[in-house]
């Protein structure tokens, strides 16, 4: 059993991370668990390396295998790589993704758009692994369903017909690219070992 202190505070992510993890002999520590409090400038130029911010602002501060992420969208119809690196402060900066995400469906619906997931390790002995997952997809035209969290109700994988929000975590956490990055994760602990 490996311990993991995973860098975030956001309940949807936190919730996928137990579920992608389940299957593995892994426990999970939250931020809160330990009373720790962090929150760093994420000031990089890419996903790794905002993902690499979060997970070292941890170091001096636990033993544990530490797992930071960042993660972001890109709406083709909006430029080259935006919102980006700056999705969360795109969405706070348009009233939160309740606000922006019927607006985006009414401007943008139909277009192309990637997410991304980097994920940042540190193990005990403080060695740094990076992992970058992807997937792509659509806006819909329509905001649709209650589950996932940001931009879910607008952000339709491809090969689905619904967004993410319209259907069961299961779903979302064998296609999003999340699950993708959390697979390459996987994949290290089994070639270490560690699994
Ligand atoms: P961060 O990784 O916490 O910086 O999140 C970046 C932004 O992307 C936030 O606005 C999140 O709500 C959004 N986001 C990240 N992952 C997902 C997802 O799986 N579904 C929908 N929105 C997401």
């Amino acid at each position: 059993m490996i311990e993991i202190l995973l860098a975030s505070n956001n309940e949807g992510k936190i919730k996928e991370y137990e579920d992608l993890l389940k299957d593995y002999p892994v426990k999970l520590y939250l931020l809160k668990d330990l009373n720790i409090v962090s929150d760093p400038e994420e000031n990089g130029n890419s996903y790794i390396e905002n993902a690499l911010i979060k997970a070292r602002a941890l170091k001096n501060k636990t033993n544990l295998y530490i797992l930071a992420d960042d993660s972001g969208v890109e709406f083709e119809a909006l430029g080259s790589h935006f919102p980006g690196i700056h999705t969360h402060r795109y969405a706070l900066e348009n009233g939160g993704n309740e606000l922006l995400n019927p607006k985006l469906a009414k401007e943008i619906g139909g277009s192309k758009a990637t997410f991304y997931c980097a994920l940042a390790l540190i193990t005990p002995n403080k060695e740094e692994y990076t992992f970058l997952g992807e997937v792509k997809g659509s806006v819909a035209k329509h905001v649709e369903g209650k589950n996932g969290f940001g931009y879910d109700p607008i952000f339709i994988i491809d090969g689905f017909k619904h967004p993410n929000a319209y259907y069961s975590e299961e779903i979302k956490n064998k296609n999003s690219h999340r699950a993708k990055a959390v697979m390459s994760l996987i994949s290290f602990f089994k070639e270490k070992n560690i699994f």
